[in-house]
């Protein structure tokens, strides 16, 4: 199962990709995660793309792909995969076709996860992720800890993005109109489109996603 997560910043993907992902027992493959590790781990990549990130602007086409080329050779993704935050324009979509081809692979489907801008805006002001990298994300809001500060998963600190403030926000917001949004159309046309309302609980949205890639026939794996 080939699988993309195409949506706002705040829409979910990270949070429905990751229960993708086990239920699916596939990996769930998050450029945003794995750019953040290369900044904090001070490699020539991350010392690049932190100028990008930082102010919520796309890293560099070329860069990404690059970077996704590396990602796809690895052994874990033979039994298909949940892309969180990849592609995010037209040429990162056209050299994800590129690189699947090399594998005479291709997507069974993007699900595009809708929620209103009042909402992506409350999301990402009230987030928390865990700073110890588990991935686990908190809205003080809709799905906060139960101690405040403190991971319910691993027992981390938690910590509020650098770009989840509410300047850097509006300029996410518009970056992806600018570049993202036209992936709707783009994986539309080629049929594969599913779009999913992202608004609700948690296991609302995940239901809604679990129940589309059934009506699709998308099976386990
Ligand atoms: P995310 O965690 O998906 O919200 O990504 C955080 C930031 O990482 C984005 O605002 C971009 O600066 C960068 N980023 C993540 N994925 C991509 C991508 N596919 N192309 C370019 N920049 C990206």
């Amino acid at each position: 199962m080939r699988l993309v997560l195409l949506g706002a910043p705040g829409s979910g993907k990270g949070t429905q990709g990751m229960r993708i992902a086990r239920t699916h027992a596939i990996p769930q493959v998050s450029t945003g995660d794995i750019l953040r590790a290369e900044i904090a781990a001070g490699t020539p990549l991350g010392a690049k793309a932190a100028q990008f990130v930082g102010k919520g602007l796309l890293v560099p086409d070329d860069v990404v792909l690059s970077m996704m080329k590396e990602r796809l050779k690895k052994p874990d993704v033979k039994v298909g995969f949940v892309l969180d935050g990849f592609p995010r324009s037209i040429p990162q979509a056209e050299g994800l076709t590129v690189l699947l081809a090399a594998f005479a692979a291709d997507l069974d489907a993007v699900i595009k996860l809708d929620v209103s801008k009042r909402v992506l805006l409350e999301r990402m002001t009230g987030r928390w992720v865990c700073g110890s990298n588990c991935g686990a994300v908190f809205n003080l809001r809709s799905n906060p800890p139960q101690k405040e500060g403190v991971c319910d998963r691993c027992g981390g600190r938690l910590v509020q993005r650098e770009d989840d403030t509410e300047e850097t926000v509006r300029k996410r917001l518009n970056v992806y109109e600018a570049s993202t949004a036209p992936l709707i159309d783009f994986y539309d046309s080629r049929g594969i489109l599913m779009i999913v309302d992202g608004e609700g609980t948690l296991d609302e949205v995940t239901a809604r996603i679990e129940r589309g890639l059934a009506e699709r026939g998308i099976a386990r794996n």
